[in-house]
């Protein structure tokens, strides 16, 4: 990704559109860079647990290069606005939670309300673009204690990515991961097949 786009820039074309939950992944993501101390050449000791698959997550990827194909990138699926981030440089890592109220604002409501409605008339598509505008400015220029609380925490146990072997299973033919393959008395299989295999559909190879 180019060096010279601002943070901004980089989670809005990596997630496609601009939106609050997006603005507020960047909001995050900006301080654990300053919290951490992280240098843009230190990206490859930064890693991430995010609690949302949501717009917010897509600012923690494009801003901190964290990745699944990376293995820095780590998905609870809590459904929650958290995210910690950790610097293995330094041994430090922060969890940033989204306060509860972080977007209770008319213009945030109303902006929703707008952008939930399936048809709107050209004054109100006016209004919308400027409700955006405006939710923009609103969590670009928040303080962060009204958008987040947080916390420094012990470094997560995760080791450093590794590849695995792949292996055959003995059902479908496909390749899977050794970590990821079952030893049942039919032989390896992979989870898919392991899971038809116990129920009704298993199909012999
Ligand atoms: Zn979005
Ligand atoms: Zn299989």
């Amino acid at each position: 990704m180019c060096k010279d786009m601002s943070p901004l820039e980089k989670a809005i074309q990596f997630h496609g559109h601009i939106c609050p939950g997006l603005l507020l992944g960047v909001r995050a993501a900006e301080m654990a860079l300053d919290y951490l101390q992280i240098d843009s050449d230190q990206y490859d000791e930064v890693g991430a647990i995010v609690e949302n698959d949501t717009c917010g997550a897509d600012a923690i990827q494009a801003i901190l290069g964290c990745t699944f194909g990376k293995g820095n990138l780590y998905f609870k699926d809590y459904g929650k606005m958290v995210y910690t981030v950790f610097n293995r440089q330094n041994g430090r890592a922060i969890r940033i939670a989204q306060n509860f109220d972080a977007l209770e604002h008319p213009v945030v409501e109303r902006y929703r309300e707008l952008k939930g409605r399936d048809f709107l008339d050209p004054q109100e598509e006016m209004e919308l673009e400027d409700a955006l505008a405006q939710v923009f400015e609103l969590i670009m220029s928040q303080p962060l204690e009204q958008l987040f609380h947080w916390r420094e925490v012990e470094m997560p146990q995760i080791g450093k990515a590794r590849t695995t072997k792949n292996v055959q299973c003995r059902n479908c033919g496909e390749g899977v991961m050794q970590t990821h393959a079952v030893l049942t008395e039919e032989g390896l299989l992979c989870p898919e097949c392991h899971l038809n295999w116990r129920g009704e559909n298993y199909v012999r190879g």
